[in-house]
């Protein structure tokens, strides 16, 4: 008998995974090149050359011992303190190894943090949408999600929801920015503002209010865009970092923790963080992929090729009359359902072979996501299946 906390994930199981053994399905059907998979946020630019370069150097220079060892459950310090001057230089922050602590991932990494800082009933804030695992996680450890609801069309956080949404109970607010699935760069404006609210609210129920920042996409950013970070403007900020995205490692489950000194009772948070992830199972994070990011922190993937991508799918979707705020970061397009109902209208696109994940997986119905991590070909092929579908709905313009 499976416990009854899992039951609903069992019947709920994730409708983008069930999209994309969809696209696996049509696939083998009508050929790679037929099928317009826009569903999994899979990165498909490779992880730069430099570490497939430190890969096999570190295997074949280090001692394997150490490298294949167990280490503190925070990780390597020479890479913690790789990583910390390493966002000191991009951000001018003052952070050494003692702030940072590897994680296997951002998915672990917050529910490192989420299970340092909430006692049962404690509630979490989110803006909707958000990346829906954000529910599984708060629920680990009995906290109490409480929604924002979307500001659309443009998905800037609305502030005055916002902080309607705050009470006695708030343990801790969740950002992501740049944002899954709208692919939206919070505005400095709009940190500044959660900043503002949130230590007016510290005060007001004289307790620590911890805004977490939850940047796998930080790096991925278009038209000159800069995701502010948090740290500087908000003191009990964590910050959970992951290497998913930005060097195309999200099966090596690799990332990183950042937990300030200007953090209330900062020290005494950082050695819970660490017996966290150990107690959760984490252990350690991967010791071979530490060692590799210390050898690649300054490294990138070609964040052109996603820019390329994002310009192609939106010229294109504008074209055929679609509507969808132009985003400057990650590698998502959230467009409006010309139906209310968006799983009508993802059904609908199936019958041209296109796959995207309707908004209600992100709770913000009426839109759907597309991930353009895929190749620009598969782009550009997809764009008169577009066409088609756009006519179902009388949207073209000629
Ligand atoms: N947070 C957001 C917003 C994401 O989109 C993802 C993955 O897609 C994660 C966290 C988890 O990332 P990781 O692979 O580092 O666990």
């Amino acid at each position: 008998m499976i416990a009854k906390k899992m039951e609903p994930f069992l019947h709920n199981n994730s409708a983008i995974r069930t999209m994309f053994e969809e696209g696996n399905r049509l696939k083998k059907i009508y050929g790679d090149d037929k099928v317009f998979d826009f569903s999994l946020g899979n990165p498909n630019v490779p992880a730069p050359e430099a570490v497939k370069e430190a890969i096999v150097d570190i295997v074949k220079e280090e001692d394997p011992v150490t490298v294949h060892g167990y280490m503190s459950n925070a990780g390597f310090e020479d890479v913690r303190e790789a990583i910390a001057q390493s966002l000191n230089r991009r951000f001018g922050t003052a952070f050494s190894a003692g702030n940072i602590l590897m994680t296997v991932g951002a998915a672990s990494g917050l529910n490192v943090v989420l299970k340092t800082i909430l006692d049962p009933g404690d509630e979490v804030v989110v803006f909707a949408p958000y990346f829906l695992e954000y529910a599984a996680y708060i629920g680990n450890f009995d906290g109490k999600l409480v929604e924002v609801p979307p500001n659309a069309p443009e998905f800037q956080p609305d502030l005055g929801e916002f902080e309607k949404r705050l009470t006695a109970k708030t343990k801790a607010v969740i950002v992501n920015s740049p944002h899954n699935p709208t692919g939206v760069v919070y505005s400095e404006d709009t940190i500044k503002g959660i900043a503002e609210i949130l230590e007016r609210k510290q005060k007001e129920y004289g307790k620590e209010i911890y805004l977490i920042s939850d940047e796998p996409y930080r790096e991925l950013v278009y038209d000159g865009a800069q995701a502010p970070y948090l740290t500087k403007y908000y003191r009990n900020t964590f910050v959970g970092y992951s290497y998913s995205k930005s060097l195309s490692l999200p099966g090596e489950r690799i990332g990183y923790v950042v937990v300030p000194d200007e953090m209330d009772d900062s020290e005494t948070m950082f050695t819970t963080a660490s017996i966290a992830n150990r107690i959760i199972g984490s252990v350690n994070a991967p010791s071979l992929m530490q060692k590799v990011i210390g050898r690649c922190v300054d490294a990138a993937v070609d964040i052109a090729y996603y820019e390329k991508n994002r310009n192609a799918l939106y010229n294109g979707l504008a074209e055929c009359g679609f509507t969808c705020a132009k985003p400057q970061g990650a590698f998502y397009l959230f467009v409006k359902s010309p139906v209310e109902d968006e799983k009508e209208f993802c059904a609908a696109a199936k019958k041209y072979n296109i796959l995207m994940v309707p908004g209600s997986s992100f709770a913000c119905p009426g839109y759907v996501r597309l991930a353009y991590c895929v190749s620009y070909e598969t782009i550009v092929n997809s764009l008169p299946a577009f066409r088609q579908l756009a006519e179902e709905y009388n949207l073209t313009r000629g």
